[in-house]
């Protein structure tokens, strides 16, 4: 069931998930279609979410963008973060930025090679922070032999979280404390509960598929959503990942649609980094339990693979 509106204010908004955001140029959406978004919202029952690009609204966008209830996700580089909801920073070189406040959740977006070089420099943030999230934008380019480094990347974040959690800060953060909190899979939605509105009118799965050149629109706001084989984007689809337990995975339908040109098939690296993130809250949920009570009837089973396609062949 739809329950979230993703609206692209410009088509340089920035990116808060794997994809980039390849449209340099300023391209705001028209006020007449913003209205009409927020009126379709509110006749469909969604919540929007705004992305916004680092500069300046205009009043009238701003006023209109306050008639509705709303999250805004706003790049660190926005001229004003003090009313965003989520702020997304790009790369870990940017993160002493100060953050205006501490109930704001953080998306860090970096590649893998410099997540697992600079990882500790998210240390004093996990202090900091109530909620993180870091995404990478180069999951599908993740070899077999960056396992070692990421499962112990994460070992050393673990020591960190334990740490805040013992000390009555339980900070959430998505690589290692969603898979303890979660109960069953909690993916993106993209074409089953969200769909995105860019500033071209156009539906799109999620924004990905607007920047992605092998991208497509699924209907328009003057006219209808129409998402051609809507069931593939649902969970039930997706026979591989239904029976999963890496909750916390991305389970990112234009990364299955790009590296094995379905959008129910996730690729093998995928679901290797959401089992070695899935591994590693199993083993943190563990640790903190060593301190006291914790999450009491909670367990992470003990598995012996990474790649459930693994074990899902004959
Ligand atoms: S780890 Fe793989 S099988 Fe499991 S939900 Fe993620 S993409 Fe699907």
């Amino acid at each position: 069931m739809l329950r979230y509106l993703i609206v692209l204010l410009d088509d340089t908004s920035t990116s808060f998930c794997h994809y980039t955001a390849s449209n340099k140029e300023p391209n705001l959406i028209s006020l007449d279609i913003l209205r009409k978004a927020i009126r379709w919202a509110m006749t469909e029952n969604l919540t929007i979410q705004f992305v916004y690009p680092s500069h300046e609204l205009l009043d009238e966008w701003n006023e209109t963008i306050e008639t509705i209830d709303h999250v805004k996700i706003k790049p660190a580089t926005a001229a004003s973060t003090s009313d965003a909801d989520v702020v997304v920073f790009e790369g870990l070189e940017a993160i002493d930025m100060p953050l205006s406040k501490r109930d704001v959740s953080i998306v860090i977006r970096t590649r893998m090679s410099d997540f697992l070089d600079k990882h500790d420099r998210l240390h004093k943030l996990l202090a900091q922070a109530n909620r993180l999230n870091v995404v990478f934008t180069d999951v599908d380019s993740f070899a077999d032999d960056d396992q070692k480094a990421y499962d112990e990347a994460l070992a050393s974040l673990s020591l960190v979280v334990k740490n805040e959690y013992v000390n009555n800060h339980p900070v959430q953060f998505n690589l290692l404390t969603d898979r303890i909190m979660l109960t069953e899979m909690n993916n993106c939605g993209a074409g089953d509960s969200t769909i995105t509105l860019a500033p071209d009118g156009q539906f799109y799965v999620c924004p990905a598929f607007y920047y992605d050149a092998d991208g497509y629109p699924v209907g328009n706001i003057e006219g209808r959503l129409d998402i051609p084989n809507k069931q593939l984007y649902r969970l039930q689809y997706a026979p591989i990942c239904r029976r999963c337990d890496a909750y916390q995975c991305h389970r990112c339908i234009w990364l299955n649609r790009k590296t094995t040109l379905e959008v129910n098939t996730p690729s093998h690296e995928q679901c290797v980094v959401a089992h070695i993130e899935r591994n590693a809250s199993r083993r943190l949920l563990e640790a903190i339990r060593q301190e006291g009570e914790f999450m009491s009837g909670t367990e992470i089973e003990e598995i012996d693979y990474l790649d459930p396609f693994e074990i899902a062949r004959p």
